[in-house]
């Protein structure tokens, strides 16, 4: 996710607090099935499914018994230490947009384990990986993997150990929570109307991963799509969402307003840029203040604004940008064209030229991410059965950006946040923040959460 400040916590962190955290005695103890090799939990899964879950035919209609049986099977010590030590080894080895090799790499051994067919790579790194019938309906699930260019502030015996890498956005959470849900759905394989789709996609922060996992076929048959983020202003296992805009729409523009150079004693041999760039910054203060319902949440920021560096010349040249932010595709997309008209026609009042350049190359574009109502809903009933009622909230929308809201543009989507936040461990930091943390008992619960939406979709959406 893309926060909006980069704002480095000033407090300590108690490191203490985090190793006691870490080694929780709870996973650490004889409640373990010491020394039993994931390759055979993984077997033994797939045999037998989990202990006290409902016989298939009682999963015929999705009941409370149905998302136990999930949060049981993803609760067993075995597979919560497992899940923790991916996490941590993903954490340890950080890896940046679409350089994530050794992270994709994990997940395959993990999907050869379990015997889970895939296709890779997508999006370079990524790959789609796929449990069930075979046929429709298709429900997908996707996970991030790539990591931050910040250097870790936190001490633990974990720490990334790429100097000037991080996993700061909770990221190495979403894959091991990924792989725990196809662990659980393989070991359900036999329940599943029809086909889950598990989407491991790259360069999320930076690149957008998304878009070209969609050009690599990741939605090839989907019908519907959800996905997680950690968020450390819930605490943890509370999952929040809500129904329309999450997340605002964020992109980028820079302008090049051309005009003709000449002494600024005699103007009028000139044709003046600066004149032209000061009218446009203020015209385009009136697209959002005069164009936008003000009940529809708009930002039109101009960051920057460059020319000339002689004090008796009128440039050539003036180069303004700045950020725009929406938050439903159509005031998205309207900025975006405002802005260029704007600018363009304020420019040629002043008889100068203008070039606007929304990065669109570069893959800075982020439309906003849009909930469908009804895969809100889905993801809403699925957590309260999963968590109980009163771990459930409804959400503000945020100024911030996900590049899960390409999906949301094409399929029904459902985006989720499961709290993380612990303040005995000290996990309160916002995403990248060289002091994240996770509070890793969310690993379970976040995997359960996953199957439970995937596999409960195909039974009563599907
Ligand atoms: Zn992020
Ligand atoms: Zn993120």
């Amino acid at each position: 996710m893309l926060f909006n400040s980069i704002i480095p916590f000033a407090e300590p962190i108690t490191t203490t607090e985090n190793d006691r955290s870490f080694f929780d005695p709870s996973y650490t103890t004889t409640s373990l099935t010491a020394n039993k090799p994931s390759d055979s939990v993984s077997h033994k899964n797939r045999s037998q499914g989990a202990t006290g879950s409902p016989l298939s035919s009682e999963c015929e209609v999705w009941t409370k018994a149905c998302s136990e049986a999930v949060l049981g099977l993803a609760k067993r010590p075995e597979n919560v230490k497992w899940l923790k030590s991916l996490r941590r080894k993903i954490h340890a080895n950080p890896e940046l947009a679409f350089e994530e090799f050794e992270t994709s790499k994990l997940i395959r051994h993990e999907l050869d384990r379990m015997e889970v067919m895939y296709k890779y790579p997508l999006a370079k790194t990524g790959l789609r990986a796929w449990i069930g019938t075979g046929s429709a309906p298709f429900v997908a699930i996707r996970a991030d993997m790539d990591a931050l260019p910040i250097q870790e502030a936190v001490e633990w015996e974990h720490k990334s150990k790429v100097a000037g890498k991080m996993h700061a956005c909770g990221h190495d959470a979403h894959v091991a929570m990924l792989i725990g849900a196809a662990k659980i759905l393989k070991s359900r394989e036999h329940l599943l109307k029809g086909t889950v789709i598990l989407l491991f996609q790259p360069a999320e922060e930076a690149g957008n991963g998304a878009k070209r996992m969609i050009g690599d076929g990741a939605l090839e048959n989907v019908e519907a799509i959800f996905a997680v983020h950690v968020s450390h202003e819930h605490p943890t296992a509370i999952i929040g969402s809500r129904p329309g805009p999450l997340l605002a729409g964020c992109g980028f523009f820079r302008a090049v307003i051309s005009g003709k150079r000449g002494p600024a004693g005699n103007p009028h041999h000139s044709v003046d840029p600066i004149l032209a760039a000061s009218a446009a910054v203020i015209s385009l203060q009136g697209i959002v203040s005069r164009e936008a319902n003000p009940l529809d949440s708009q930002v039109v920021s101009v960051t920057s604004f460059n020319g000339g560096n002689n004090l008796d010349m009128i440039p050539d040249t003036v180069v303004l940008g700045g950020t725009f932010r929406a938050f439903s595709n159509t005031s998205f997309y309207q900025l975006l064209q405002r802005i260029e008209e704007v600018i363009v026609e304020q420019a040629s009042v002043y008889r100068c030229s203008a070039m606007v350049d929304f990065f669109e190359k570069e893959n800075t574009i982020y439309p906003p991410t849009v909930n469908d109502e009804k895969m809100y809903e889905h993801v809403r009933k699925v957590a309260i059965d999963l968590v109980g009622p009163t771990n459930f909230r409804v959400v503000p929308p945020m100024m911030g950006a996900e590049d899960f809201s390409f999906y949301s543009e094409v399929v029904p989507a459902g985006f989720f946040y499961i709290g993380i936040r612990n303040e005995t461990l000290g996990s309160t930091h916002t995403g990248h923040s060289p002091f994240f943390m996770i509070d890793e008992d969310v690993l379970p619960i976040g995997a359960a959460a996953h199957a439970s939406i995937a596999e409960r979709y195909l039974i009563e959406q599907g």
